[in-house]
């Protein structure tokens, strides 16, 4: 008979995610861990703000663009105790099998048994740069989803993957992402967070295609990664990590956006952006997504100003709750 899962353990993602009551579209947001203290403090505002507009969950990301390690288990732990349901991701990167199973069993002790299972990029300047596995490690995110099934501590955990609406950039054509999104799925995995994208017909094609190679893994949920537009700055960084694809359209609004901002003083392209983000978010929903993930980069405004033109949460500035966290 299998072993029941520890009750310190936290609920899956997917269940809390489908209590939402019918008519409401649950959403999510994702954290940095934070790196000195005025980071810090912005992330516990942040947080208390996300739990009282009533976010699903929260996850908290491992090793993204340098931050330290250590502080992924020490922030989500205190999200999980307060109580937020949270996704902690874990990556291979510069790290051998043991002491991934390590992490693993930190993470259950912790009662954190939601994963984001992830390969990671490699570490320094060039994420886009040549991939090598440490001695000793794994090689794909596929694996660090068997590793979590087949060790004790972790054979409980629901586990989400990532996946791309535009391709893999180490993928040769949409063909191979699908199967290797799918081999994911297949070893075990319950749902995929999308890298964020600027054109919902990518989103909606890669949902259909997975659907498509496999009727079953393939229509675990999907979950949009979206990041509020807030500057030209921001967008262009995007689209040199992630290679996302900016519409025509977009591209037009927000240089428009700039030339006025750069006439009137004002914060044209942040306006702009937020309209941008809510029309996408609008068809999003629309299309009957599981969860909206919001990528905060630790910052609750501009979500708050999204989920407020959707209906879903009050205008920025207005007094929240403020009863937990503190
Ligand atoms: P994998 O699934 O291992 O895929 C890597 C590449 O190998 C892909 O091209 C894939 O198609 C290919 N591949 C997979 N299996 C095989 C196989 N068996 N044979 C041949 N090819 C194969 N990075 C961080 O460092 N920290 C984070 O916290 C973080 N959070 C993220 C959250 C989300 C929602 C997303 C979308 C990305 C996140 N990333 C994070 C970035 C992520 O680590 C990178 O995008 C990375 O390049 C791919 O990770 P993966 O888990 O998809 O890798």
């Amino acid at each position: 008979m299998p072993t029941p899962a520890p009750a310190r353990f936290q609920r899956p993602i997917t269940d809390v995610i489908a209590d939402t009551p019918p008519g409401i579209v649950p959403f999510s947001v994702e954290f940095m861990p934070p790196r000195d203290d005025a980071a810090e403090a912005r992330l516990w505002n942040a947080a208390v703000d996300f739990h009282d507009l009533g976010a699903a969950f929260v996850s908290v990301t491992y090793g993204a663009g340098g931050s330290s390690r250590e502080r992924t288990l020490r922030v989500a732990k205190k999200l999980a105790q307060h109580p937020l349901t949270t996704l902690v991701h874990l990556t291979l990167v510069n790290h051998t099998t043991e002491e991934l199973e390590q992490i693993l069993q930190d993470y259950a002790d912790a009662g954190l048994s939601n994963l984001l299972a992830l390969r990671g990029d490699p570490p320094g300047a060039d994420p886009l740069g040549p991939w090598e596995a440490t001695e000793g490690g794994l090689e794909y995110a596929s694996d660090l989803i068997e590793l979590s099934k087949r060790f004790s501590a972790s054979e409980h955990f629901q586990v989400g993957i990532a996946s791309f609406p535009e391709g893999h950039f180490r993928c040769e054509n949409l063909e191979q992402d699908t199967e290797m999104t799918l081999k994911k799925l297949r070893a075990g995995a319950d749902f995929s967070i999308t890298q964020m994208f600027f054109d919902v017909d990518y989103f909606l094609r890669l949902r259909d295609r997975l659907v498509e190679a496999d009727p079953e893994h393939g229509a675990k949920p999907v979950i949009p990664g979206v990041m509020p537009i807030t500057s030209i700055r921001s967008v262009k960084r995007q689209i040199e990590l992630s290679g996302a694809t900016l519409p025509e359209g977009l591209r037009r609004r927000l240089l428009r956006a700039e030339q006025l901002a750069a006439e009137s003083g004002q914060d044209e392209v942040r306006k702009v952006g937020i309209e941008i983000t809510t029309e996408m978010v609008e068809r999003l929903i629309a299309e009957g997504v599981p969860d909206l993930h919001f990528m905060t980069m630790n910052f609750a405004r501009a979500t708050q100003e999204v989920l407020h033109n959707l209906g879903m949460a009050p205008a920025w500035g207005t007094e929240l709750g403020h009863d937990a966290l503190r």
